[in-house]
């Protein structure tokens, strides 16, 4: 065989090898369309800091079982999930100046030591207007992918939960201090009755992480 027949051969080899490798990333991304996404799941508050409170019932509670739940749902969709918290704790050290804000600190040195591509903010809002209800989403403009992520679940969360609320920004310190995308989620209200009894549900707690989950691949979709 010629020099220049070798050199075709593995020309045509070479060919088909990245067009085998194509259609396997094209399967993979078809049937797991988070693969390779590394996403942080944040539960809002824990240990010391139950955040809202409606009785006996806390946010931090229900901040953490809303949170699992969605880890659930991302890693069936191939992402590569990390939790800042999987039990009641916070992250705060005794040698923080101001516990509330170590917490937080650290949250944000775990998005960035992980290369994360995005991160989920789970809480629960609270209102001294009982009456006030639905889910909605909160993000800030340090990173203009932020907007695009919220309207995404917005939209969806109107449509889906029928929530009437509406897209808001938010400038408490973790949200603007994070270049890495992501948004703040408020799961419904933890003062309104129906959202209560929703939000303790599993079955709805699903059904929620499940249409972050769609929003979440409709996000990398577009990026
Ligand atoms: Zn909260």
């Amino acid at each position: 065989m010629t020099e220049r027949k070798i050199k075709n051969m593995l020309f045509v080899l070479f060919l088909i090898g990245l067009f085998t490798f194509q259609n396997i990333q094209a399967q993979v991304l078809e049937e797991l369309p988070l693969f390779g996404k590394i996403i942080f799941v944040d539960a809002g508050h824990g240990g010391r800091d139950p955040g809202a409170m409606y009785g006996n019932l806390m946010e931090k509670d229900l901040n953490l079982a809303m949170a699992l739940t969605l880890q659930q749902t991302l890693l069936e969709q191939g992402a590569i999930v990390y939790m800042t918290r999987d039990e009641d704790e916070d992250l705060s050290s005794k040698w923080d100046e101001s516990l509330k804000r170590g917490d937080l600190y650290r949250r944000i040195v775990m998005y960035r030591k992980k290369n994360a591509d995005l991160y989920l903010s789970i809480h629960m809002n609270d209102h001294e207007n009982e009456t006030q209800s639905g889910a909605e989403v909160l993000y800030n403009k340090i990173n203009p992918e932020n907007e695009r992520l919220g309207t995404i679940l917005m939209n969806l969360f109107q449509k889906e939960l029928h929530s009437k609320r509406k897209l808001k920004t938010t400038d408490l310190y973790m949200y603007r201090n994070t270049t890495v995308p992501g948004v703040l989620i408020e799961c419904g209200f933890i003062s309104n009755a129906n959202d209560r009894y929703l939000l303790q549900k599993k079955s709805y707690q699903e059904k929620i992480s499940q249409i972050i989950t769609k929003g979440v691949i409709t996000f990398f979709q577009h990026s």
